[in-house]
């Protein structure tokens, strides 16, 4: 550059647009500065006017004395280009970047006598090139931004997935938190099983022996308290001694072996442990349930029925167990020598192999009298054996009864009485041959007092016409009971015939109490009986109605009335004895038709008898299709009856 006048080159710096300050070769003061430089400098015109270059830029001293050098001494231009300057700007260190050029100004013999510094801020240009390295950032950024892209198409992939995974595992959630209530419930479930199974402990260890769970209301009583057992060992537990005795059967459960064990505690308590595999879907045994039941009741209960089935077994009666249906279902040792069948042989079959053909209607009837809650006691009948002899046998038949009251089968004992039938045979035969024996010698005495008697009816000594109206009535007696004595041993033997004839009833009555009133001093009413005709026995009914007048007579006060009255109802007649004497008590009448029943009574036991003849009217009315009763109040009287077929 070359200036040639002072003023042109003031001008030309202070106009120029960039920043110049020109300095003296020679002492490097700047003698020239402009508006842009200081401004570019950042420094105020008084710290560069005047001053030392290297006073006002120390900072660049470092960095840049060679090169002002070079353009003083040599007449070289500085050029830097994009030079970042630490630069100290109003008073802060800064970096600048800045063109800065120094450029030596020469005299006209070539003499460099001035140097200029050019500074050109580069900013712009600095900013375009890092445009350009953001640009290139920029790309490398898109391409990295489309790797980002594809990458996140991947993450949103993977993401939904992971949704999906998320769904399955929020699925998956709610099924463990059903299946987890579920499980509370079934634990629920099985305590309250296990707290209601009566007289009982439930355990449920696991394979190490470990409790799972303990229940039940015997927890207390086994010595088990209300604590969380879960995950500990019975030895934890203080239980060790039980433990040890139980282990080996807990060994053999969780190898899969079922058992049932009966243990007697110290206490005297009996329980039945029942140790239960439980296997999972595999079939491997993963936990084991010990339940232990108070039996002791039951236990009781057996001992009772095993001294019963003892005595049952050891008595000479048979004793027999029969459904409501006659199914037999136990049978003692002494059925068995009774009947000849072992318990095998009759459990299960019905009692009528028992029962011989004739008196098989009898059964039902005994059925039907232990189903409305009745006991058959001594029902005498017969039965036959397996080699098929006949028995004679008392039967008691009552039902069984169960805590309810109902009635769930019968129990049957049978008495063989053969021995004392055979006894009681001969005992018959005995009677009627004596009776039989004595009957002639008294129909002869009996024959002569009659005649005796009416002839000296009239006779003037009073003795002996009364001596024989006294022998006449203890004859009438003695044959009334001799009759007696034969006609129960004719029954007895089963040959009581009953020869049957048209006949007048009334007259028949009539007859017996004209013979009556001669030696009784009772009076006498016959009513509604005159033509009243039957077919029957005249003999037995004879004797019947002399057995009804002579209780009337002997239990009744001398002088009362007796009274006779018939009265046809239907097919039938109904007679009746009414007299006005000392009655029956009622516990009584439902026996006075019992062979050798008596009321006992200090009143009765001076009135002579023996318990026959009510036994034997009642035998020949049933022989009779008819019935006999009585009705009697004690102290009043009584009143018997009898019915029979009319004729
Ligand atoms: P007995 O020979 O003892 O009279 P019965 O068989 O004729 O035998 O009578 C049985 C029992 O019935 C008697 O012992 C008596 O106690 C009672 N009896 C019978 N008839 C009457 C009656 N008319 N009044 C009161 N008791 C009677």
């Amino acid at each position: 550059m070359q200036i040639t006048n002072e003023d042109d080159l003031h001008n030309f710096v202070l106009n120029a647009p960039v920043g110049i300050c020109i300095l003296d070769a020679a002492t490097l003061t700047c003698e020239i500065v402009n508006h842009h430089f200081l401004e570019a400098t950042g420094k105020p015109k008084d710290a560069i006017y005047r001053k030392f270059y290297w006073d006002a830029f120390a900072e660049a001293r470092f960095n840049d004395e060679a090169a002002l050098n070079n353009a003083v001494k040599e007449g070289q231009t500085y050029y830097a280009n994009g030079t970042e300057l630490i630069l100290v700007r109003h008073g802060e260190k800064e970096p600048a970047l800045v063109t800065l050029i120094y450029s030596p100004v020469k005299n006209i013999d070539g003499k460099v006598t001035r140097v200029a510094v050019w500074v050109l801020e580069s900013t712009r240009q600095k900013l375009d090139e890092k445009t350009l390295e953001l640009q290139a950032l920029n790309e490398e950024m898109a391409t990295t931004n489309e790797e980002l892209a594809a990458t996140n198409e991947e993450f949103a992939a993977a993401n939904e997935e992971l949704a999906s995974a998320n769904e399955e595992l929020a699925a998956t959630n709610e099924e463990l938190t059903e299946t987890h209530a579920s499980l509370q419930r079934s634990e629920r479930l099985f305590r309250s099983i296990a707290l209601n199974i009566p007289n009982s402990v439930v355990i449920v260890i696991d394979k190490n022996h470990r409790y799972v769970m303990v229940e039940g209301d015997l927890m207390d009583k086994m010595e088990y308290n209300r604590d969380d057992y879960e995950g500990k060992h019975p030895t934890e537990i203080g239980q060790t001694e039980r433990y040890n005795a139980s282990k080996h059967l807990y060994d053999r459960m969780m190898s899969g072996e079922k058992i049932s064990v009966e243990r007697r505690a110290a206490t005297g308590e009996y329980y039945i442990v029942h140790l239960v595999p439980l296997k999972n879907d595999q079939g491997e045994v993963e936990l084991g349930l010990v339940m232990a039941i108070d039996i002791t009741v039951i236990k009781q209960a057996e001992e009772r029925s095993a001294k019963l089935a003892a005595i049952v077994d050891s008595s000479d009666d048979a004793i027999i167990g029969k459904t409501l249906e006659s199914v037999i279902t136990s049978w003692n040792a002494a059925a068995e020598r009774m009947f000849g069948y072992t318990a095998e042989e009759m459990i299960g079959e019905t009692i009528y192999k028992l029962i011989p053909a004739d008196r098989q209607d009898e059964e039902p009837l005994i059925l039907s009298r232990l189903k409305s809650g009745e006991r058959v006691e001594h029902f005498e009948t017969k039965r036959v054996t397996k080699d098929g002899r006949l028995l004679d046998v008392s039967l008691t038949i009552s039902p069984i009864k169960d805590a309810q009251d109902n009635i769930i089968g019968l129990s049957k004992i049978a008495r063989d009485i053969t021995e004392s039938k055979m006894n009681e045979a001969r005992k018959n035969d005995f009677i009627g041959m004596v009776s039989h024996e004595l009957k002639t010698p008294l129909t002869s005495l009996s024959a002569i007092i009659q005649v005796s008697h009416a002839k000296l009816k009239n006779s003037d000594d009073r003795f002996m016409s009364g001596a024989m109206e006294k022998a006449t009535r203890q004859v009438k007696r003695m044959t009334d009971m001799i009759n007696g004595f034969l006609n129960i041993s004719r029954l007895e033997a089963g040959k009581m015939l009953i020869e049957k004839q048209t006949f007048e009833l009334g007259r028949l009555l009539q007859e017996i109490l004209d013979e009556t009133r001669l030696i009784s001093t009772h009076t006498f009413s016959l009513e509604g009986c005159d033509h009243v005709t039957v077919n029957a026995d005249r003999d037995k009914i004879s004797s019947v109605v002399s057995n009804l007048v002579s209780n009337a007579i002997k239990y009744s006060p001398r002088g009362k009335l007796i009274s006779i009255h018939c009265q046809t109802r239907g097919r039938m007649v109904i007679v009746s004895v009414n007299d006005e004497g000392m009655g029956i008590k009622p516990q009584d009448l439902g026996q006075i038709f019992d062979r050798y029943y008596r009321v006992e009574t200090s009143h009765t036991k001076h009135i002579s008898g023996f318990g026959i003849g009510l036994y034997l009217s009642s035998e020949i009315i049933k022989r009779h299709n008819g019935e006999i009763w009585v009705e009697s109040e004690s102290g009043k009287g009584s009143t018997f009856y009898f019915s029979l077929p009319l004729a």
